[in-house]
């Protein structure tokens, strides 16, 4: 009889892990680069299907990830050593689930093996956004979306 070897993620909090292992928790979904409206009096978060500018729509990847913060002032760093301010992701991103001591879902890529698995599985927000400069302010609220629990 074998036991299942135990992956980075099994063994690992966040702290601990490396910066390739921090990096390929990122399941690719692009949920977190979407607009979020906040109400200022309950403090609650609303998202919206309105993709930051740097999201590539098919990808779902940011198209400059490693200069992201100069050039898009809201892109909020993920950091383990916040983890408990990550009510803010949606509740299928890895980095939220490990803060939570949940696993991994079979379509995250580190499980299947496969970058496509968070597309077919209606993970990713591939095909549901919009591009930022198409919204006007005014308009923000009609585009807050449902498909996204946090
Ligand atoms: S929500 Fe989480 S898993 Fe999805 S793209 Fe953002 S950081 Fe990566
Ligand atoms: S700049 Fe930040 S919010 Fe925008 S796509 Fe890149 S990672 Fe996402």
């Amino acid at each position: 009889m074998t036991s299942e070897a135990q992956e980075f993620w099994d063994t690992k909090s966040l702290n601990e892990m490396s910066h390739d292992e921090w990096e390929s928790l990122c399941d690719g979904c692009g949920r977190c680069c979407l607009h979020k409206l906040e109400d200022i009096d309950t403090g609650l978060y609303f998202y919206t299907d309105i993709a930051c500018r740097l999201l590539d729509s098919e990808t779902c990847r940011c198209s400059n990830y490693p200069q992201r913060i100069l050039l898009v002032k809201d892109c909020l760093l993920l950091s383990p050593t916040d983890s408990d301010q990550y009510n803010w992701l949606p509740i299928t991103c890895a980095y939220r689930r490990i803060a939570e001591g949940k696993d991994l879902d079979w379509w995250h890529p580190l499980i299947s093996g496969n970058k496509e698995t968070v597309h077919e599985a209606c993970i990713s927000v591939r095909g549901r956004t919009v591009k930022e400069n198409t919204v006007s302010a005014d308009q923000l609220e009609d585009h807050i979306i449902s498909w996204i629990d946090f």
